[in-house]
């Protein structure tokens, strides 16, 4: 297994760790030179027999992509995702709440976490908890829109599944 990253080249994010922010993390890639797979925190991105790249979303990740350069960690997600159920909260809604409550106290540079990455952290979540129960981790096309996302991984997990 190979780290991809050349050194100074490694991505800088900013990770949301329960309540607490943290700028500044490095995030590593694997690679495996005989499969060509790479290996993300979040996800393994594995290239298939006829060319193309697959991206499979693991149950087991500690940590999600929700952003350009924002992590978040699966006690963030799960209170994202039990927020807009036990409250019945929007996107915005839950967006200011956490805002307010959290980003106010952070001393950092970071900055307020957006709506779109709430609804991400809401989407990627539910990916994940559905799929574990189903036994499956959802495998798709490497390079879709998150709305993409939502129809495809509904279609797999949607009609034998158990939404
Ligand atoms: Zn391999």
């Amino acid at each position: 297994m190979l780290q991809t990253t050349q050194l100074r080249d490694i991505p800088r994010v900013t990770l949301i760790k329960g309540s607490k922010i943290h700028e500044n993390v490095q995030v590593l890639t694997g690679y495996c030179p005989s499969c060509n797979t790479k290996y993300f925190a979040d996800h393994e991105h594995v290239l298939q027999p006829n060319n193309k790249h697959t991206k499979v979303y693991l149950n087991s990740a500690k940590y999600l992509k929700v952003g350009q350069s924002l992590w978040v960690d699966r006690v963030f997600s799960n209170t994202v995702l039990n927020g807009m159920y036990s409250f019945h909260a929007s996107a915005s809604a839950f967006t200011e709440f956490w805002n307010n409550s959290f980003w106010s106290v952070h001393s950092g540079d970071a900055k307020k976490i957006t709506r779109r990455q709430i609804w991400q952290s809401f989407v990627q979540e539910s990916i994940r908890s559905i799929a574990a129960v189903s036994n499956i981790n959802v495998e798709l096309q490497d390079g879709l829109a998150i709305d993409d996302v939502t129809k495809e991984a509904f279609s797999l997990l949607g009609e034998n599944g158990i939404i």
